[in-house]
């Protein structure tokens, strides 16, 4: 009864639950880990496209300011030209001109034309510290050059001046070198522009030369860093490339924050615009989305998992209550069997009563007529067959009328159970005692002959003699007469028999009574 339960514990639903739950959590953990994924690189390919999309608004804004400040040069070149004679220009002319186009050109700071010997002999706004630039880069190196395309100078870098120049190479008609035009553009200004953009809280912006030196950068990380020509491995390969452009992930740039960078070069003027956008940044709705997913996830597995135990439970407590019902009706069924034993078992005995009753005397308990002929039948068959004696006493109580009469019929009933019991004692286990009627008794004594029989019908005579019945008043005694026959070849019959024996009894009471009498074989 308990292993069947504790058997299916452990082969148990909840086990086959348990697993199916995993495969569901593992499958939708799958999913959130690909929707997680997905989202990332997204992201990612939103920052890249976000950055590539700053490079060229970058890109734009500087070609476009070159362009218009070419244009200014070309101006300032005619003027140089025209006059021809170095150190004359018509400066109000200029001024006029400047005064409407700087307000376009407000990063440009100063726009200036220098004679052949690098003196400046304009410039639109005054500056004390700027009227020899013989030493500068972008005067010296329009000297020797044929070429008057727009030449853009590294920076200058100094505490004093952070700034670069566009300067343009100006010849005389027969094409010696005349002096240049420049303008010059303050790193504060193209630090001013980069900031306006927005990179995020960790991203970053430079502005960088053919060279790959830093010469603006938004955060500013100081003058320190100004000229730094550090750069990413991976820009470094685009560069050796010749790529003008390209976005890459850098997870180890110079300030330890990871990046996805574009790169581009402003048209075919010498700078480069970096924009990297930190991924801290990028990535923090992301993050914060996987975390609200993940979190859901887990509530799902927490849902799963309570779903599954509460359903093993509701099965168990099916279950028990089950195997309480079997329980139940095992024990009804016991309980049915139980009383249907005791109730067969009753009528078995009641079935015991009524075969006793059938075959005995009530009175006596002896056995009555009726049982006596059957087993005096079986014995006599028996007898006849092993050719064994058998000898049967007939035995009735002398004068036993007047015992009633005189003591009454209570007293003869006691005296009939004496002699009952009497006639008991004298036999032995295999004779039969019967109570033929009224106070007719029958001995049938089995392997017994004439002359045994007839001791124990003496012995039998002298027992009932010996009884003694107290009365209220007086002691009753009685004696029995005995007729003895013994079974003969010649008449082997039961009716034979008894007729044999009532005759020697008959014989007994003429003869005076108490005493026995032998029928002739
Ligand atoms: P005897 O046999 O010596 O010739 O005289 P008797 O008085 O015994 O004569 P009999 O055998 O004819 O009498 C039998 C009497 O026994 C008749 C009847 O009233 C009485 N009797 C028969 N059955 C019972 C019984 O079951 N109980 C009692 N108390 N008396 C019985
Ligand atoms: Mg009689
Ligand atoms: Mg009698």
């Amino acid at each position: 009864m308990d292993a069947k339960p504790k058997r299916f514990q452990g082969n148990s639903p909840l086990a086959r639950l348990l697993l199916v739950v995993a495969a569901l959590n593992l499958a939708v953990g799958l999913l959130v880990g690909v929707a997680i994924w997905s989202a990332m690189r997204h992201a990612h390919e939103d920052a890249a496209q976000e950055s590539r999309n700053l490079t060229i608004l970058v890109e734009r804004y500087f070609t476009e300011m070159f362009d218009k400040t070419d244009f200014a040069l070309r101006t300032l070149s005619h003027e140089l030209v025209g006059h021809g004679v170095p150190g004359v220009v018509d400066s109000e002319r200029l001024d006029a001109f400047f005064a409407g186009y700087v307000n376009l050109m407000s990063d440009i700071d100063r726009f200036g034309i220098t004679n052949a010997a690098g003196r400046v002999i304009y410039a639109n706004t005054p500056d004390a510290s700027l009227t020899d630039v013989s030493e500068r880069e972008f005067f010296t190196s329009r000297i020797t050059t044929a070429s008057d395309a727009l030449y853009a100078s590294s920076a200058r870098t100094g505490v004093a001046e952070n700034a670069l120049y566009l300067s343009r190479r100006v010849a005389n008609p027969d094409g010696t070198f005349a002096g240049v035009v420049f303008a010059r553009l303050p790193l504060g200004s193209v630090s001013a522009f980069l900031s306006r953009l927005d990179i995020g809280d960790h991203g970053g912006i430079s502005f960088r030369d053919l060279n790959m030196a830093l010469l603006a950068r938004h955060p500013d990380p100081g003058d320190k860093f100004r000229g730094n020509r550090t750069i990413s491995r991976e820009l470094r390969e685009f560069l050796d490339r010749g790529d003008p452009r390209g976005t890459y992930f850098s997870g180890t740039t110079w300030d330890g924050t990871a990046r996805t960078v574009s790169f581009a070069r402003l048209g075919t003027y010498p700078f480069y615009v970096n924009v990297g956008l930190a991924e801290e940044d990028y990535l923090e709705g992301w993050r914060q989305n996987s975390l609200q997913l993940v979190a859901l996830y887990l509530g799902f597995i927490a849902l799963t998992l309570i779903f599954a135990l509460l359903a093993h439970w509701v099965w168990r407590a099916r279950a028990h209550e089950q195997a309480e019902a079997v329980h139940e009706l095992e024990r009804r069924v016991a309980e049915s069997t139980a009383s249907l034993r005791e109730y067969s078992e009753a009528l078995e005995r009641s079935n015991a009563q009524l075969r006793h009753l059938a075959i005995s005397d009530p009175l006596t308990g002896l056995a009555n007529r009726r049982h006596f002929i059957e087993s005096a039948n079986g014995e006599i068959e028996r007898a006849l067959r092993h050719a064994k004696p058998l000898t049967l006493l007939m035995m009735d109580i002398d004068r036993f009328k007047s015992i009633n009469d005189t003591w009454g019929h209570a007293v003869g009933d006691v005296a009939i159970q004496k002699v009952a019991e009497a006639c008991q004692e004298a036999v032995r286990v295999i004779d039969t005692v019967a109570r033929l009627g009224g106070e007719e008794f029958a001995l049938l004594l089995p392997e017994t002959d004439l002359v045994a029989g007839a001791m124990v019908a003496e012995r039998l005579r002298i027992a009932i003699a010996a009884i003694r019945i107290p009365t209220g008043t007086e002691i009753v005694a009685f004696t029995a007469s005995i007729g003895v026959a013994e079974l003969t070849h010649a008449e082997p019959t039961l009716k034979r028999l008894l007729k044999r024996a009532d005759d020697a009894l008959y014989l007994a009471k003429q003869l005076g009574r108490d005493r026995c009498e032998i029928a002739a074989p």
